[in-house]
């Protein structure tokens, strides 16, 4: 069998580091919307890009970006706005937490700090959704601060450097020192995107192109030969797998029944179609019916809606079922009929855009899905 080499445990020369980093960035740095020289950051902008980086790709949020700088292009616009209209215009990105944050900190921007944002990350830090990584990334890229910004891209690249073998909870200290030690004066907000743009191009996880990595020669998993292998991974959890019915629910007149979710939880805020819990224990078609909006002859639409959120995995069968709009509907829930072709106006998570589309394409007499595509 053959031997790995012996990982290296040089200190690493934290200026070569710097200088090589920001020397590669000048050169093959992304060009993204929300960059601008140094000096003529707007921290709005900044901060509504690491808002949405959260959870989501830099592609898919590009879109989402300049849908919402175009139409709230300052933090009072987006303030003044609707949280519907927040969270409709967040529909798709997932992870609506987020949406509710951004509207509630920019209220408070606002109406505490004049619509200024505050200037440093521990006062950032006070804002609704801006955690330690955002409150370091704007106070660096925004307002020039020294801060450790360390993401996700970040920890495999400094692992690496590091070639951290231990348990990554135990390594992140580690990692986290050499952050700190690197974090320059100088352009600090540079490095942290250099650092980012680095682990996402350069440094990938499962193949990097060490070839053209400018700290090749200041990285210890480099000359190990594997160094993909770094930092070590943690296992993998196993997400439960969740169970619910759907309740496709049309009225006379052809429009389908909607309804509000809770303002907190899963999915706070957004419409849904009516739906039994999601639960773990498979759903009887009998007992699903006793939580129906209404009573009708429900019929079940052949297939099931798979979807996937962060914690645990769903399937959803669909029942459809016409209703007279005389019919009382259960209480407690805050309902709304909807004309199909209206379906996009309204803020609607995947999971349902997933389950309109399902129904839709069971029903012979269905109108188009453009709208809620
Ligand atoms: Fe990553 Fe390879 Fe560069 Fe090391 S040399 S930082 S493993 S790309």
């Amino acid at each position: 069998m053959r031997e790995s080499p012996q990982i290296q445990t040089v200190a690493p020369d934290v200026a070569r580091i710097r200088r090589r980093l920001l020397a590669w960035y000048d050169a093959h740095g992304r060009a993204l919307p929300w960059r601008t020289p140094v000096g003529r950051a707007d921290p709005y902008r900044v901060w509504l890009s690491e808002v949405m980086l959260q959870q989501t790709t830099v592609a898919a949020a590009i879109p989402y970006y300049e849908a919402f700088v175009a139409r709230w292009p300052t933090v009072r616009d987006l303030a003044e706005a609707d949280l519907d209209a927040v969270l409709h215009a967040w529909q798709g990105l997932g992870y609506y937490a987020r949406a509710h944050n951004l509207h509630a900190a920019a209220r408070i921007v606002v109406r505490d700090h004049e619509g200024r944002f505050p200037d440093n990350a521990e006062s950032l830090r006070s804002l609704p959704g801006v955690g330690e990584y955002t409150a370091a990334a704007v106070a660096a890229i925004a307002f020039s601060r020294t801060e450790a910004v360390v993401d996700s891209n970040v920890v495999r690249v400094l692992g690496r450097l590091l070639a951290a073998d231990e348990p990554l909870d135990v390594a992140d200290a580690r990692i986290r020192a050499l952050a700190r030690e690197l974090a320059p004066s100088r352009r600090p907000g540079d490095h942290a995107q250099a650092m980012m743009d680095l682990g996402a191009t350069v440094c990938a996880p499962r193949a990097p192109i060490c070839g053209v990595c400018p700290l090749s020669g200041d990285c210890a998993a480099f000359p190990t030969g594997r160094p993909e292998s770094f930092p070590r991974r943690p296992p993998k959890a196993l997400r439960p797998r969740r169970q619910g019915v759907v309740f496709w629910t049309l009225g006379g007149d052809g429009r389908v029944l909607l309804r509000k979710r809770p303002l907190t939880g899963l999915l706070a805020g957004l419409m849904e179609f009516p739906s039994t819990d999601w639960r773990e224990k498979p759903w009887g078609i009998i007992e699903a019916r006793a939580q129906a909006p209404a009573k009708a002859a429900w019929r079940l639409i052949e297939g099931t809606v798979r979807h996937s959120f962060t914690h645990f995995d769903l399937d959803l069968a669909v029942l459809s079922g016409r209703v007279d709009a005389e019919t009382s509907l259960g209480c407690c829930s805050q309902w709304r009929w909807c004309a199909l072709e209206r379906l996009g106006d309204h803020a609607l998570p995947t999971v349902m855009r997933k389950v309109a589309r399902h129904a839709l394409g069971h029903d012979p007499s269905a109108v188009g899905l453009g709208q809620v595509s």
